[in-house]
């Protein structure tokens, strides 16, 4: 049987403050009280893995290790079936401006492209379907963990449409919906994304009856 958490302190492994905020909502009402890594001062490993769920899962144990408490941690992505998965872990890398001059950033439009062209490249019948991932790890400092996996099945658009959401979801259509991620409100999407399905496997393991 599965560890559970139960109420305490909870060490949310990202130093993103968007990120913080939501998880802390999520778990507010089960009496988790979540410490951000950033603000005990840990450090943020290389996420070397090449799944989900090691990259989570090295995050997560990062934390427990340093701050000796339970720690949670995500990583997330887009898998294009017709890339063979890719950009999967590299999902945010290929948003990098590295080559460009000035102001190093991401930018999702030259992304969309890159994940577009390759697409374009293979012929106009190409698959165009594609998952968005998100897994979640919690790890205890004693080295026991759990995996939490959620993911939402879709189809890729172009050009993109909307404005709503951030990185990929302008090029992104639900399975059975017309509109992008981005042109749909963000209560709407936030109750079918990867995200709310790691979420809600890990607060019906973790919390459920
Ligand atoms: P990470 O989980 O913070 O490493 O981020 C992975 C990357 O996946 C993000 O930077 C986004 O580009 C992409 N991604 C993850 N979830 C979503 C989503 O809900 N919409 C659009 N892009 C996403």
């Amino acid at each position: 049987m599965t560890r559970r958490l139960g109420s305490g302190s909870l060490v949310i492994a990202t130093h993103n403050a968007g990120k913080l905020k939501e998880i802390g909502a999520l778990l507010d009402p089960y009496g988790v009280k979540c410490i951000s890594a950033g603000s005990l001062g840990l450090p943020e490993p290389a996420e070397t893995g090449t799944t989900f769920a090691q990259n989570a899962l090295i995050k997560a144990r990062a934390a427990a290790e340093a701050s000796g408490l339970a720690a949670l941690a995500d990583d997330s992505g887009l898998s294009v079936a017709a890339l063979d998965g890719r950009p999967g872990v590299y999902t945010a890398d290929w948003a990098e401006r590295q080559w460009f001059e000035g102001a190093p950033g991401r930018d999702w439009y030259m992304a969309m492209g890159k994940v577009e062209g390759m697409l374009a490249e293979k012929g106009k019948d190409v698959d165009r379907s594609a998952a968005f991932h998100c897994v979640l790890a919690l790890a205890w400092p004693d080295g026991e963990y759990a995996i939490y996996e959620g993911r939402s099945d879709g189809s890729l658009t172009w050009p993109p449409r909307g404005a709503m959401g951030f990185g990929y979801d302008p090029v992104f259509v639900p399975a059975g919906a017309a509109q992008t991620f981005a042109e749909i409100a963000p209560e709407q999407k936030h109750a079918i994304s990867h995200r709310a399905d790691a979420f809600a496997k890990l607060v019906a393991e973790q919390f459920g009856a």
